[in-house]
């Protein structure tokens, strides 16, 4: 595998692969876009698309000076961490990658499992990427490796980063055969796995399981992480799986940005000195989400 070797210690991004010195600091989970329903039409997406030209104008519009402005602060890129089908078109990551001079790292992976009647799934089908439910787990291993090594979509544009999510503590059956895809194609490219895992008790079934797989844990990130951070017990689980290797994200989602009197944050920031204090603050990384 020559091409894997050529581009073993470079960042796959929205404009190609850069080496990790020209990142920066790095938002480690945003979302440029995320388009899981058809609003006007009362329609469920579950097909990619080139976005229409007023989206494309808008996108440009909004994101591109927020990147710009990222720049005074040494930040240079993102990891883009919507997965298929609700991402944007390869070709609109790297117009808004250009427009801000900014290194864009585009997902491939999938979402976790939804419970029907929440959010935007009405029917049992749609409570995850049908093409995740119904096609067979060596396919989408495929389907994951080839956006990595080949490109998104028939684009050279390749997805640099995995992404995976699980609902509770114990993951669905259906959250399991995602977490094993996930975990075949990263030990196929190389690339890292972020998660979306939003309950505590969910760190732990996903991290053994991608142990299981065999993935190496420092290539995984465990996203959402503010309240496990902030819970004693759950903070003392994650300091072990630190020491074997894993990554935790916090991000601000479910904690309020404009809290009066900062208490959440409090607790977040209390934590976040306990794992330095344990040693292991080089297994954090930050990104926003929810602005
Ligand atoms: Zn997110």
């Amino acid at each position: 595998m020559t091409m894997m070797k050529s581009m073993s210690g470079k960042v796959l991004t929205a404009r190609g692969p850069v080496e990790p010195s020209s990142l920066g600091r790095v938002l480690m989970h945003e979302h440029l876009h995320c388009d899981m329903y058809n609003w006007a039409m009362q329609t469920f997406i579950e097909k990619e698309a080139p976005a229409s030209p007023e989206r494309r104008a808008y996108l440009l519009k909004e994101a591109v000076p927020h990147l710009k402005a990222c720049h005074a602060h040494d930040c240079h890129a993102y990891c883009d961490v919507t997965m298929p089908p609700w991402r944007c078109w390869p070709d609109l990551y790297r117009e808004v990658a250009e427009a801000a001079d900014f290194h864009i790292i585009v997902a491939t992976g999938f979402y976790r499992e939804v419970e029907v009647g929440t959010y935007w799934v009405k029917k049992p089908e749609h409570r995850m990427w049908p093409t995740a439910i119904s096609a067979p787990l060596e396919a989408l291993v495929e389907f994951c490796s080839k956006e990595i090594l080949e490109g998104i979509r028939g684009s050279p544009l390749r997805a640099g980063v995995i992404k995976l999510g699980t609902s509770a503590s114990e993951m669905t059956e259906l959250e399991k055969k995602t977490f094993r895809i996930g975990a075949r194609a990263q030990k196929a490219t190389g690339v890292h796995i972020t998660t979306h895992c939003t309950r505590l008790g969910a760190e732990t079934s996903q991290l053994k399981i991608l142990d299981q797989e065999g993935v190496d844990l420092r290539r995984v990130v465990i996203g959402h992480t503010a309240w496990h951070l902030s819970d004693p017990a759950c903070r003392k689980v994650c300091l072990d799986w630190m020491k074997r290797g894993a990554n935790f994200l916090p991000t601000n989602l479910g904690i309020p940005t404009k809290d009066p009197d900062g208490k959440q944050w409090e607790g977040l920031i209390a934590g976040i000195h306990r794992v330095f204090d344990a040693g292991h603050g080089d297994k954090l990384v930050f990104g926003l989400d929810s602005g």
